[in-house]
């Protein structure tokens, strides 16, 4: 590191400015919310550019609304483009959480380096997450919504206006908050077609790993076939053994009787980077090892669509769940695979079955505030009138 770094400002929270909006706009209601298909956005959000020369400018929270960007700006071309996906929780108790948002900010770094974007303390920007969700959690996530969440979006994005392939020497970090619908529960179960032979959504030396926007827009013309024949997700398989890695946006867990007759929770591991290090998915790890270590042994390792019609037809396959933020824990009740449906045991109706049930409640619990964990942080709040 030579001194030029050293003299560059660090991302620094405590510098915040604030400009409040003049024009607030009202909260919506949950049917304008179900009836309208873009997201809509607090108040207010916040941004700070960087570039090479200075290093981060100084934080401003100010109205939500567009930036301008020259058509030539890098993240437009080159797909500089990284995001963290986060909820704040109203929890029962009135108050407003967030879940393990650490390792949120670390992604997001680990994300940006994967793309030469640069870097930042990740303690600034989780304090800057708590900072903005501090003015508009209280009017946009009110104590009257106990159950519900917000949507926590920080982005980082190349904006320097040059066409050559290069490192970035403009940036701009920016984290916006809107409303995202309930995903967790549809009727029945969810239901997955695994991806067409074609097609994988990552692959072993490349950056399934990174939350960067490169790796979501090419994997909806899969998705979207998914769709078409009646499915929720694709469920992406890699290799020529079908290797299971994750359900469309949430890491994939199945639950079954080994051939030896030990239960276990076996989910794709991280070591060959084909999959992304959820934060709900290492939850439900470290909770099954701690709390279910006497009923059922806890595995990280590959595993193939093969061993899961194998199991199925052994009749020792119990339960299958995708975990993440967005959809948080869903029961999967179906795969089919190659013209062959695998029908997985649910609760009625495609509820939580009993281990799916308990993870999932133990997280929401934390999440709302019916138990005290040291993963889920109360966010201090201004009050609204
Ligand atoms: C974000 C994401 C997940 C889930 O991660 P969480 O931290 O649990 O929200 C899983 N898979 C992919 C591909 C993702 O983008």
């Amino acid at each position: 590191m030579g001194s030029r770094t050293d003299s560059l400002q660090p991302l620094d929270a405590s510098k915040l400015t604030y400009a409040y909006t003049t024009t607030p706009r009202e909260v919506p209601d949950a049917k304008s919310l179900a009836s309208n298909c873009k997201t809509i956005c607090t108040d207010h959000m916040i941004a700070v550019s960087w570039d090479v020369e200075n290093g981060w400018s100084t934080p401003e929270l100010k109205p939500y609304g567009p930036f301008s960007l020259l058509p030539s700006a890098s993240c437009l071309h080159y797909a500089y483009e990284c995001f963290e996906g986060l909820k704040a929780y109203r929890g029962y108790d009135g108050k407003l959480r967030m879940f393990r948002t650490d390792r949120n900010s670390r992604r997001l770094l680990m994300s940006a380096e994967r793309i030469s974007l640069p870097r930042f303390d990740p303690d600034e920007l989780e304090k800057l997450i708590y900072k903005l969700l501090s003015v508009d959690g209280a009017k946009w996530l009110p104590k009257s919504r106990a159950g519900d969440f917000l949507y926590v979006r920080p982005t980082i994005i190349g904006t320097d206006s040059q066409l050559g392939v290069a490192t970035p020497t403009e940036a701009l970090l920016y984290i916006i908050v809107g409303y995202m619908a309930r995903m967790d529960t549809p009727t029945g179960g969810k239901r997955l077609l695994t991806n067409p032979d074609d097609m994988v959504r990552s692959w072993v030396g490349g950056f399934g790993y990174a939350k960067v926007g490169a790796n979501y827009g090419p994997s909806v013309l899969a998705t979207q076939e998914a769709y078409r024949q009646g499915y929720h997700q694709v469920l992406w398989l890699y290799g020529p053994e079908g290797d299971c890695t994750e359900a469309g946006g949430s890491n994939f867990f199945v639950i079954w009787k080994r051939k030896d007759g030990k239960k276990e929770l076996v989910t794709a591991p991280l070591d060959d980077q084909l999959i992304l290090n959820g934060v709900t998915r290492r939850s439900c790890l470290d909770l099954a090892k701690d709390r279910l270590k006497d009923e059922l042994e806890v595995t990280e390792r590959k595993f193939t669509i093969g061993e899961i019609q194998e199991a199925a037809a052994d009749g020792r396959l119990l339960e299958s769940f995708a975990a993440g933020t967005a959809w948080f824990i869903t029961p999967i009740a179906l795969i089919h695979h190659r013209g062959k449906d695998i029908n997985i045991p649910t609760g009625p109706d495609g509820t939580p079955a009993e281990i799916t049930g308990r993870i999932k409640g133990w997280l929401g619990d934390m999440m709302y505030g019916r138990v005290e964990h040291e993963w889920a942080r109360v966010v201090p709040e201004k009050e609204v009138n």
